[in-house]
């Protein structure tokens, strides 16, 4: 052996790749160091072995038979293997099977060049999972806007598939950095809502738009109940307490720069202890939800019922032009309260107390504006109920009388 053989021959041996050499049968005539720490079987268990023990039984047979025919044929072969070691366990390699020709030409042996790539695609398939299993929608955009691949979660939240995804035009505008809201088909095939995300990334090497699709129904469904219930009375459906004074303070400021009058409108259903006492607190609630729907319909969009409490409701006129406009309206409420109401069977008919005050002249407030509102209405069930009073600085006065002789 020359020293270049010598040389060549460490080289191969200590090779970071396997080598393995066949005859033209296939048979192995020479293994390196490197194929038995990948396979496991020692130089002298490979010798004289055909490579199919390394089969794993993954691979389909025709590829098989196009490795082979390729190197018969005089030519190099490219590919993977997906191949079983000695103990059992798999590996997967990078593969170039070469033939080599004696001087005459002709073909004496195969040599096959295996890099280990087993962890490269463990990691590969880890990653596959996960993103499978993904319970957000994950899409690639190239910068063509067509779309290079999709999980199965994004196929069910287009309401398609991956494979029918992939390769078709994303169509839904997004911007990198920026979220964006789009109606959903979920798992159960229901409508939903769900944000995108969209953030730049790359494909096979090109710049391109990661865009993640989270279904956002359950917590958009959870935010509205929590804005109902933060603003409306769950009773009645109408705002609540919290609700009337934000859009009272904002019907003030919008009528001072707009000059406008505003009236507030206190009611309370004259002697409703009774409707409880008779027909139980069910129905008296029945009640309430009754006259809450009758007093809602007598009023404009602008306007706003709502309910403080108890049998006590407002009601915010907006943009009044006069005081009759006030008394039209308020003349209907006392009419559509005390209209027959069916309760266990039986009809009742009940009356309301109003106390008005208007915006500039009884207050430039909210807060004084309904404490005037409220004793006015005081004073009309004082004379009687079944009415509406205007608030008169006289009730101030008589209010402040009352707390200083209780
Ligand atoms: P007045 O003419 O002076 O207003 O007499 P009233 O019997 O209506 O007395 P008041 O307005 O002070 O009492 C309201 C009652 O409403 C007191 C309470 O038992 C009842 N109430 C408060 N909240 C509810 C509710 O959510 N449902 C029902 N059914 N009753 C309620
Ligand atoms: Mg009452």
């Amino acid at each position: 052996m020359t020293d270049e053989h010598i040389l060549l021959s460490h080289a191969v041996e200590q090779s970071a790749c396997a080598v393995i050499i066949t005859d033209v049968k296939g048979t192995i005539e020479y293994v390196n160091k490197k194929f038995s720490q990948l396979t496991g079987y020692a130089k002298e268990e490979a010798m004289g072995q055909n490579p199919r023990i390394l089969k794993s039984g993954e691979m389909p047979q025709e590829e098989y038979k196009n490795l082979w025919d390729t190197i018969t044929s005089g030519k190099d072969w490219n590919g993977e293997f997906h191949n079983k070691k000695k103990d059992g366990g798999y590996y997967w390699t990078h593969a170039k099977i070469s033939p080599v020709r004696n001087k005459a030409g002709t073909i004496t042996h195969f040599v096959g060049i295996q890099e280990d790539i087993t962890s490269f695609k463990l990691l590969h398939r880890d990653f596959h999972n996960i993103v499978a299993r993904s319970a957000d929608g994950i899409i690639v955009v190239d910068v063509q806007g067509t779309v290079r691949f999709a999980n199965p979660m994004a196929g069910i939240a287009l309401g398609s598939s991956p494979e029918k995804i992939v390769g078709s035009s994303f169509g839904i505008p997004v911007v990198s950095g920026e979220v964006a809201e789009i109606d959903i088909k979920r798992a159960d095939s229901a409508l939903g809502i769900a944000e995108l995300r969209a953030a730049d990334t790359e494909w096979e090497g090109r710049k391109a738009l990661l865009v993640m699709i989270r279904d956002v129904t359950d917590r958009k469904l959870m935010e509205n109940k929590i804005h109902r219930m933060a603003y409306y009375d769950v009773l009645t459906g109408l705002p609540n307490r919290s609700s009337f004074d934000e859009r009272f303070a904002m019907a003030i400021a919008w009528a001072g720069r707009h000059r406008k009058k505003v009236a507030v409108l206190f009611l309370d259903i004259d002697h409703f202890k009774h409707i409880n006492d008779c027909f139980g607190h069910q129905e008296g609630d029945n009640f309430l939800k009754i006259v809450a729907h009758r007093l809602e319909k007598c009023v404009r969009g602008v306007d706003t019922v709502s309910r403080l409490g108890g049998d006590e409701f407002t009601v915010l006129l907006a943009e009044i032009a006069s005081a009759e406009d006030i008394v039209k309206v308020v003349q209907k409420l006392l009419r559509v309260v005390k209209e027959p109401i069916s309760l266990a069977g039986k009809e009742v008919c009940v009356s309301t107390s109003i106390g008005i005050a208007f915006y500039p002249e009884n207050g430039t407030n909210a807060e004084t504006l309904l404490k005037n509102a409220d004793a006015a209405m005081y004073s009309a069930k004082k004379q009687g109920r079944n009415r509406y009073q205007f608030f008169n600085t006289s009730f101030a006065e008589q209010e402040g009388k009352d707390a200083c002789t209780k």
